[in-house]
Formats: structure tokens, C-alpha cells, sequence
């Protein structure tokens, strides 16, 4: 039995939350005066997104909407009927480009005719996510025969991302959201913090009257958000965004209460923060001491992620595995080498002496350092578009 405090709020692995119980699939619970949190189904092992229903004047004001199903537009429909009572949808947000995020943004905008909220570069990323083209192109399997697959393979990946769940309804405009802006939604100024690293330019909303942070998948609690290199750019190190997000999130007072879009709301912000550091720090290390033989990217994902049931899950993983070994070449400590089909991986020519770990754990790789982000915290912004408030 988890452990509950005095008010009932349920204490798990360093972090505090104030509901043991999430909605049931497809019902809302009011988390702070005029915000909901509905539990929106996905056909998936992860069973659910979050998403959050804010008042707003004479309507409402969603933030992110589920993926693209008929499931999620029946339960869209008892969320019309049941909770805004004739009133109508005024505004979406979606805090990234993801499908479980935006996939019927675009329905919603067209039934309501309403805006869609978001930042420049996850609106741009929708029209590029999902590859149309049939089969797979050269530059798509080159990346994974690289990465030690069968051409066979690569092209089985290629038809799962194909898979019309993961292609988001188009819109054809949008309001730009930016670092800093703030937007008045009921009687809450909500103000953009942007993330990077799980996507390109991820919206988070924080309202510091209440402490309140609707965080996307930018913070979750217990599970940890994909931080991938995929195919459309084999050369990208989004753990460093990663990380200098995590830094930049620390701006924020560790008192807030957070609202994810997977699992529960929680406290402990800075805790979960530290969590997720330690997670990729454990394995940047781990990858490191992989490759004291040269490894291929295969070989490598084989030892950071053990267990692994389907092909969807192969693809996620690939994609972490090569977000560690990008930024482990980026700091010199790995190098990569053409070998027949692919590429191998083995430790690079800069290493430092050991520098033991705090609380008396092993350094990374036992003999280097690395460079995390977070010497330098990133301070958040002064509100750059105050005299463009918006819905
Ligand atoms: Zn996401």
C-alpha cells in the first residue's frame, strides 16, 4: 500500500499526488477552479493522455485534444453534451505536434471554427512527421541499415509510422505561441514556458498566481518522455535540449502543482526534475561502458533497453539510443566508424579523470565526466507580448 499523507495525497517515489485516483477513461475532474482534467483514451499500452479544459469566459479553452479516432470524437461529443452545456469551444492549444496531442485539433477547430494555439516549429512539424510516400525512401532506410537493420526491417517500421493514428487532422492556420507570451484564459494569465529535446519547440502553460503548470509531456511523473534521433534528422542531439529544458524548468518554484498529459498531477517538481537527470545520466553511463568494443546502434539499444515487445517499441528505443550516442560523440567521448553496412560506436579520445559521483556512486564510465546542462540556468523570460493577450 502507497503511502498517504494527511491530506490524502498519495506519496510514490519522491513525488506527492493529491489524487490516488485518475478520472475514469473518458471522465473529467475539476483540478482547480475552472481547470478539468479529462482522461482521454489511446489504443495504446499507454492507455491515456491528460488532457485539461479551462473556462474561459462564455466557452472553453482546451489544451491538446487526443489522437485521431473515433473513440476520442465519441468521447469529445459527451464532453460537449455533459460538461460545456451548449457552450461553445473558443480556442485549442496543443502544447506539441505529437498525435495524441493534436490529432483532432483539426476537427475541433472546423466544428467550432475556432484558432489553433501553438509554437511555429511543432506546427510545421505535422506536416512533415508522417512520411506519405510509399515505400520507404533511400534516406529513411539508410538510416536504420546504418543503425544495423535489415533493409527487411527498416521497411517494417517504415509501414507501422505509416499507421493512420499518427497522422494529426490538418488545419490550415494557427496563432503563434512564443517563450514568455501570456494568455488570459477565464480570470488566469497562463504564461509559455517552451521546452525542447521530446519535441521541437513543446509548449508548457504556468500560471504563477496558482502555481499551476500545465506541463505536457514535458514533465511527466513515474514514466519518462521519448527523447529520440529518427530518420528526418539522423544527426540531431535532442538530449542536450533535453537536458538545458529540465534546467530551464527549474526557474519555476518547486511548489507548483503539475498537470501532465500522461499519468497524474503532482508536487514535487524539482524532485522529478532531478529523477529525470539522473535517468539519462545513468544512460549516457551505461552506453559508455558499452563501448569499450566498437557496438552498433542495434547492439547498443540491446543493453539500455532489454526488454522490448514489438517493433513500436524497437523504433522508440533506436531513437533514445542514438539521442545518447549523438551527444556522447558531441562531447568527444564517443566516436563512430563506418564497418561494412553500418556504423560502430566506441569511446572517443577525450576522457578525464574519474571525479566520484555525489553520494558516493560511480562516475560516469568510471574514468569521465560529462557536461551536463545546467551550469548555467536558463532564466525565464519577462513576458515579451503582454499587449497580445490572447484568449
Ligand atoms: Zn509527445
Amino acid at each position: 500500500m502507497d503511502e498517504l499523507d494527511a491530506n490524502g495525497h498519495e506519496l510514490y517515489a519522491g513525488l506527492r499526488y493529491p489524487w490516488p485516483q485518475a478520472p475514469d477513461s473518458g471522465q473529467v475532474r475539476e483540478v482547480a477552479a475552472g481547470v478539468w482534467w479529462l482522461r482521454m483514451p489511446l489504443p495504446f499500452r499507454l492507455d491515456h493522455i491528460n488532457l485539461y479544459l479551462l473556462r474561459h469566459d462564455e466557452g472553453w479553452v482546451v489544451v491538446d485534444t487526443g489522437m485521431n479516432t473515433d473513440q476520442t470524437r465519441e468521447v469529445w461529443e459527451q464532453v460537449f453534451e455533459r460538461l460545456f452545456g451548449g457552450q461553445p469551444l473558443l480556442a485549442v492549444i496543443c502544447t506539441h505536434y505529437h498525435s495524441d496531442h493534436s490529432g483532432v485539433a483539426g476537427w475541433l477547430a472546423e466544428r467550432f471554427r475556432c484558432p489553433v494555439y501553438m509554437t511555429a516549429a511543432e506546427y510545421r512539424s505535422l506536416y512533415v512527421a508522417v512520411p506519405e510516400a510509399s515505400p520507404a525512401g533511400w534516406d529513411f532506410v539508410d538510416f536504420y541499415r546504418k543503425a544495423g537493420f535489415t533493409e527487411e526491417h527498416a521497411g517494417e517500421l517504415y509501414r507501422l509510422i505509416q499507421n493512420g493514428h499518427f497522422r494529426p487532422l490538418h488545419f490550415n492556420s494557427f496563432r503563434r505561441l512564443r517563450e514568455g507570451d501570456r494568455l488570459r484564459i477565464g480570470a488566469r494569465h497562463w504564461q509559455v514556458v517552451i521546452g525542447r529535446g521530446h519535441s521541437p519547440e513543446h509548449a508548457c502553460l504556468y500560471a504563477e498566481d496558482e502555481g499551476l503548470l500545465i506541463a505536457g509531456d514535458q514533465v511527466l511523473p513515474r514514466i519518462t518522455s521519448t527523447v529520440g534521433v529518427h530518420a528526418t534528422e539522423p544527426e540531431a542531439d535532442p538530449l542536450r535540449d533535453w537536458l538545458t529544458s529540465l534546467e530551464h524548468l527549474r526557474q519555476l518554484p518547486d511548489s507548483v502543482l503539475v498537470l501532465p498529459a500522461h499519468e497524474r498531477p503532482f508536487f514535487n517538481l524539482h524532485a522529478r526534475l532531478d529523477q529525470l537527470q539522473a535517468h539519462h545520466q545513468a544512460h549516457l553511463a551505461l552506453l559508455l561502458a558499452s563501448c569499450d568494443e566498437p557496438r552498433s546502434a542495434l547492439e547498443l539499444m540491446a543493453v539500455l533497453f532489454p526488454t522490448l515487445s514489438g517493433r513500436f517499441d524497437e523504433l522508440m528505443a533506436l531513437g533514445e539510443t542514438l539521442a545518447h550516442a549523438n551527444y556522447l560523440m558531441a562531447e568527444g567521448l564517443l566516436v563512430r566508424e563506418h564497418h561494412q553496412t553500418h556504423y560502430r560506436y566506441r569511446r572517443g579520445p577525450r576522457t578525464q579523470p574519474a571525479v566520484a559521483a555525489p553520494g558516493g556512486g560511480q562516475a560516469l564510465g568510471s574514468a569521465t565526466t560529462l557536461n551536463i546542462p545546467g551550469s548555467q540556468p536558463v532564466a525565464l523570460q519577462e513576458s515579451q507580448c503582454d499587449r497580445q493577450e490572447q484568449q
